[in-house]
């Protein structure tokens, strides 16, 4: 008793284009952050190299989950994604107290900085971070991981920004504390990122159901069909973000399995157009699991 819907993926031909330029700003970035001393710019291009790597996880996940579902993997592989996104965060941490570290160091032992290389690489960096969010906003919505490289590359800006104004203020006035200052805002930003996919691919992890889908509405929808005496023992959770699954038991009034056809029909149109559910296996029966709440906390 169950139904797939397939649902269309995102070209990764755009996704390929910014995880190119990201590489090109990183190592740039890099070159710039040492010959400068402006460790601003590594703390930006150790943000790049997150993205890079974010991308790149992406663009192989959105291959992957293309994959056929098979007899091992009979969910098919679009949780690696979740995965990969659990993962990019988890790099996202580690830079980001990284760069705490060293800017602490270098507020206590400030070294020279050459800011006109600062600015100049700064400034590249900035351009290429601004096509980068062009390129991926079409497809923005689309996948948990291309959005997240999205909202990565808009937030990039923000920090190439202030990568930028730093090396303003270190050319024009020879402050060099604002390099480190610039390099903490660069980390907190980064971690920030981190925390929100975090929590959206571990509510994903944890099998919580969709945001916003009130399993009480849905309940009264179904128990409104003629023949159904009560919706018991449900599960909902998502697989990946675009495929929620859905699971219940139906007490229905003494039919015949043959009848239940018509209302297991109804139920899954139902539950797919007004509801998003993709997959739903639904169990018919006659009084037999007495006292059954909506949700049940046993084992089965
Ligand atoms: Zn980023
Ligand atoms: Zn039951």
């Amino acid at each position: 008793m169950s139904d797939h819907y397939d649902h269309e993926l995102p070209t990764g031909r755009n996704l390929f284009i910014s995880i190119l330029m990201n590489v090109v700003i990183t190592i740039s970035e890099i070159v710039g952050g040492i010959v400068s001393g402006s460790l601003a710019l590594l703390a930006d291009a150790f943000h790049n190299a997150t993205d890079t790597l974010a991308g790149v996880l992406a663009l192989w996940t959105l291959r992957l989950g293309r994959r056929a579902h098979d007899e091992q993997y009979t969910f098919g592989y679009r949780r690696a994604e979740i995965l990969s996104a659990g993962i990019n965060a988890g790099a996202m941490a580690v830079i980001s107290f990284i760069l705490f570290r060293e800017a602490y160091e270098r507020f206590l032992h400030p070294v020279p900085i050459r800011g006109g290389i600062m600015l100049v690489v700064a400034l590249v960096g900035l351009v290429a971070n601004l096509v980068s969010v062009l390129l991926l906003h079409r497809s923005a919505g689309e996948s948990l991981n291309v959005r997240g490289a999205y909202l990565h590359l808009l937030s990039d800006t923000l920090s190439s920004v202030g990568v930028v104004v730093g090396g303003v203020v270190v050319t024009l006035w020879h402050v060099t504390w604002v390099d480190p200052l610039v390099t903490v805002l660069v980390a907190v930003w980064v971690l920030k990122e981190a925390f929100s996919v975090v929590r959206e691919a571990g509510g994903i992890l944890m099998e919580r159901a969709p945001i916003g889908l009130e399993l009480a509405r849905l309940e009264a929808d179904i128990c409104a069909l003629s023949h159904v005496k009560d919706l018991h023992h449900v599960h909902v959770w998502q697989v990946s973000d675009t495929e929620t699954m859905f699971e219940g038991h139906i007490n229905v009034d003494d039919i015949s399995v043959n009848d239940t056809g018509p209302i297991r029909e109804q139920i899954q149109d139902l539950l797919h157009t007004k509801y998003g559910i993709t997959h739903a296996t639904l169990q018919f029966e006659f009084e037999c699991c007495q006292g059954a709440g909506l949700i049940v906390n046993g084992r089965d």
